[in-house]
């Protein structure tokens, strides 16, 4: 289900951009125009359903940011919005828990609340460690931690930070003070990097001691970023969300170049790759899939009905093998790695797969499409897996000779040595 926004300002135009900007995130926008109507929604509608509140800081009913803490009383986030830019002004909302304030200033300013309304639901799910000795200056960092939504954990020395990392992977992030009893920062960083890489976990070192080369020697140790303390709320926050945001976005790259663009399935390289350190046992075998006359399905009902064939057959093939390694090798070939099963279990779920392919119809424009599939497996090998596969192919090259729609087994016999 959607979560709400509630917007609460009294400028019609604001509302109409932010709303704007709220559909944009995904979200529901509730707009109402003064602290009042606020409070009415409020009371009326359960507040868990509400992802976040934008609040204009100035309203006909509340003239000096009294809605906000209106709102929060509601333990709803709340994004501030604002026309005045003073310094004042700004430092008396950042005083109160709110996630952030946004100066009605320019696009660029409301392009950032989508970012931040995006991410507080986001943030939800990913895990941010703190390891500081300071009581205080860890309770600091955690508690802006928690205004975006970001769940939190938290280590008094490098030792315990490793211990509390290596039993949590939601963590995605370690902020970590240098000097510390124990286990300084920069050891407990050297120590995790030989676990956690760069992509899949930020360091961020934090440091009081003023200028120093530390900022230097966090990040030739693997340290992605570096705060200096005292940081102001906006540092704070644009360091941990872009590094946050790097990491996505590397894991999005990453989906992408291993991935099949029309199926999903995983592609020839991610297959390649994930065999790469594997030397193929007396106890594993490979499958090639090929849909038959595929040419023909493509002449009939154009590459549309081509396609949507593909994915249904990627769909059946990942639930039938969902626990071995499956990837679309090219056009309307597939193959499927079984780790550590007999070849007749492995025949056995291919043909269960091969008659319910052959039962179904894939639909396009309100008509059916039937297809078939003919598979090669063999559990020969010549030393690699390039080797099996190769059997594979003259197995589908048979099957595909003896009429199609069915599975030929080019099989290891019993009494072979194995060379
Ligand atoms: P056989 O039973 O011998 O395998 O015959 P076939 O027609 O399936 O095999 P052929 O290799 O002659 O044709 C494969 C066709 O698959 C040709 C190509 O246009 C089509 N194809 C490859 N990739 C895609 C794709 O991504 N989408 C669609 N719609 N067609 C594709
Ligand atoms: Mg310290
Ligand atoms: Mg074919």
């Amino acid at each position: 289900m959607k979560s709400k926004v509630l917007v609460v300002d009294d400028s019609s135009t604001s509302v109409r951009v932010v709303s704007h900007l709220i559909k944009k995130a995904d979200k529901i926008p509730i707009s109402v125009f003064s602290l009042a109507q606020a409070l009415d929604v409020l009371n009326d509608q359960a507040s868990d359903e509400f992802l976040c509140a934008v609040v204009d800081y100035t309203l006909p009913d509340a003239p000096r940011g009294e809605a906000i803490e209106a709102v929060l009383k509601y333990n709803i986030p709340v994004i501030v919005i604002t026309g005045r830019l003073d310094n004042n002004t700004r430092e008396q909302i950042l005083n109160k828990p709110v996630v952030d304030y946004i100066p009605k200033q320019n696009a660029q300013v409301y392009e950032y609340l989508t970012r931040l309304i995006v991410r507080l639901e986001r943030n939800s799910k990913i895990g941010i460690l703190v390891v500081d000795d300071s009581l205080l200056s860890r309770n600091a960092a955690v508690n802006l931690l928690k205004r975006h939504n970001f769940i939190t954990y938290e280590a008094k020395d490098g030792i315990e930070g490793l211990e509390i990392l290596n039993k949590n992977p939601g963590i995605k992030m370690v902020l970590t003070d240098e000097n510390m009893p124990n286990m300084s920062g920069l050891e407990m960083l050297v120590a995790l990097r030989k676990n956690f890489k760069k992509d899949d976990l930020a360091v961020i070192g934090m440091s009081s001691e003023g200028p120093s080369f530390l900022s230097a020697r966090f990040i030739k140790s693997g340290a992605n970023d570096y705060l200096n303390r005292p940081y102001c709320h906006e540092e704070f926050f644009c360091c941990v969300t872009q590094n946050i945001e790097n990491l996505e976005n590397i894991e999005a790259i990453r989906r992408a170049a291993n991935s099949d663009y029309l199926t999903g399935l995983p592609n020839r390289r991610y297959f390649f790759h994930r065999l790469e350190n594997t030397s193929p046992s007396a106890q594993d075998c490979v499958a090639l899939i090929d849909l038959d006359f595929f040419k023909k399905v493509n002449d009939t009902f154009g590459h549309e009905g081509g396609d949507q064939v593909l994915k249904d057959v990627a769909r059946l093939l990942a639930s039938h093998f969902s626990r071995h390694l499956i990837a679309r090798f090219g056009g309307e070939e597939f193959c499927v790695y079984f780790q550590n099963t007999p070849v007749e279990q492995a025949k056995a779920s291919l043909e269960e797969f091969r008659i319910a392919f052959s039962e179904r119809a894939s639909w396009i424009n309100q008509q059916p499409i039937k297809c078939t599939t003919s598979i090669g497996l063999s559990n020969k090998f010549e030393g690699e897996i390039d080797g099996m596969i190769s059997f594979a192919d003259l197995a589908l090259y048979q099957a595909k000779q003896l009429g199609r729609n069915q599975i030929v087994v080019d099989e290891l016999q019993a009494n072979t040595q194995i060379i």
